[in-house]
């Protein structure tokens, strides 16, 4: 586990010279008290063909499929959920065709344990290629125990809903020995009223040899204290057996909810590039990766210089656009306006611009730029760019220069482009405005 073992006034973790400086606050012992179980390494598991396909206006060719896990797994990414191959022909079909391009990552399938064709659903998916099976489909929430699209299902926390996962556990162990078996029952956040059914559930499968157990918030409930209490309870009962989270977005909380799993004990946790899935989504990839690495300094193993270019790739084949002021791999999160008066200054006299920021670009892959707009043009700012220019520096040139920025901001407008000047066109306005 990681804990807080040197003096943080001597040792900065917050702060790494030319990538980040954030906050000392986060590395306090008061803080890093409440994560006795945060793991010191992170694994991922992708599922942006799975639930990133769910999102509604996205969908993505078996080719741009076959990319999308060559990029990630070669950022680090070491599990894709193929879907239920076992009862979808298309989705077994894609699989078949993505093991074919000789990706060599583990295949993660969900069983519906709860229908009466288990077996045949696991051998199915077995035979397919899947070595990592999911049993699920034996519901927690308040909606299962009836009938779903599936077919009819069990309830998790009911004799014989724990019967047939332990027995889905069993066969598994005995006919696919070589497969790593994972137990999550769906929608437990709403289920549960204290953490032991699962709990006591999860201590029964880790009797029977399951690898792994989840923690899912299926319909995004859950908020970051409970996820991480929930979380550390499971975790005090299953000892070495890795726990898995999967959250949704319906409360804009999945990654802080996976974070927080993170911080409870889990150290798989399950996502997908922008962030996309069903309804308002699923746990953010890159968003996940840039807090636990830079933020709690746990280390996932991806390479974080691929994150923009996996985001714009899985954005551009997917076709659902992303919103441009997202976190980490927006359009807008490394475009400054009102900022860009003094990152400019900072940049033209060598200054380290981490003063002004939380961490440099370049670490997710992306890149400095900044614009001109209404917000950026302070008396000091044009009265800088003028100086820089040779230009005359007096009220009258900087009541001008704002005019005519304006101005010339309206037109943009007007034709649709974007609100704003780039650094490039500001100085052509400045020199033209003033001659
Ligand atoms: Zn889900």
């Amino acid at each position: 586990m990681a804990v807080l073992n040197f003096n943080i006034k001597e040792k900065k973790p917050w702060y790494k010279p030319s990538e980040y400086y954030t906050s000392p606050l986060s590395w306090l012992p008061g803080v890093r008290d409440q994560w006795p179980l945060l793991p010191e390494r992170v694994h991922f598991i992708d599922s942006t063909l799975r639930e990133g396909e769910e999102a509604t206006g996205t969908a993505f060719s078996i080719e741009d499929k076959i990319e999308i896990v060559r990029k990630l797994s070669d950022a680090g990414v070491e599990w894709f959920d193929v879907g239920y191959p076992a009862v979808n022909r298309a989705q077994r079909e894609d699989l078949e065709q993505l093991r074919n391009s000789g990706l060599k990552v583990g295949w993660y399938c969900l069983i519906q344990v709860g229908v009466d064709e288990w077996m045949k659903a696991i051998d199915v998916s077995v035979g397919a290629g899947c070595n990592r099976i999911k049993i699920t489909g034996v519901g927690g929430g308040p909606r299962w125990g009836g009938y779903t699209r599936h077919g009819r299902v069990l309830h998790a926390f009911t004799l014989d809903g724990e019967k047939r996962i332990l027995d889905a556990v069993d066969y598994c162990k005995k006919e696919y020995p070589d497969a790593t078996v994972i137990v999550g029952p769906t929608d437990v956040t709403r289920g549960l009223l204290k953490p032991e059914p699962l709990v006591n559930l999860y201590r029964r499968c880790v009797e029977h040899g399951v690898d792994m157990v989840s923690v899912i918030d299926t319909f995004g409930v859950s908020e970051p204290t409970s996820i991480r209490y929930l979380t550390s309870e499971i975790k005090k009962a299953v000892g070495d057996t890795p726990i898995n989270c999967h959250c949704h977005n319906d409360f804009g909380l999945a990654v802080a909810n996976s974070v927080a799993s993170v911080e409870g004990g889990a150290s798989w946790i399950q996502t997908t590039v922008n962030g996309l899935g069903d309804r308002a989504g699923n746990a953010s990839f890159e968003e996940c990766v840039a807090t636990l690495e830079i933020l709690h300094g746990v280390d996932t193993g991806i390479k974080m210089n691929r994150l923009y270019e996996i985001a714009k790739f899985v954005e551009k084949t997917g076709g659902l656009k992303c919103q441009p002021h997202k976190a980490i791999t927006g359009e807008n999160a490394w475009l400054e306006e009102s900022h860009a008066s003094f990152l400019i200054q900072m940049r033209d006299s060598g200054a380290d611009l981490l003063r002004g920021e939380a961490y440099k670009p370049e670490l997710v892959g992306q890149k400095h730029n900044v614009v001109i707009s209404k917000t950026t043009l302070t008396q000091n700012f044009i009265k800088y760019a003028l100086n820089k220019l040779n230009l005359s520096v007096n009220d009258e040139n900087v009541k001008i220069i704002i005019k005519e920025t304006l101005k010339k901001i309206d037109n943009k407008t007007e034709k649709g482009l974007p609100r704003y000047l780039t650094e490039e066109e500001f100085y052509e306005l400045c020199k033209k405005s003033l001659k």
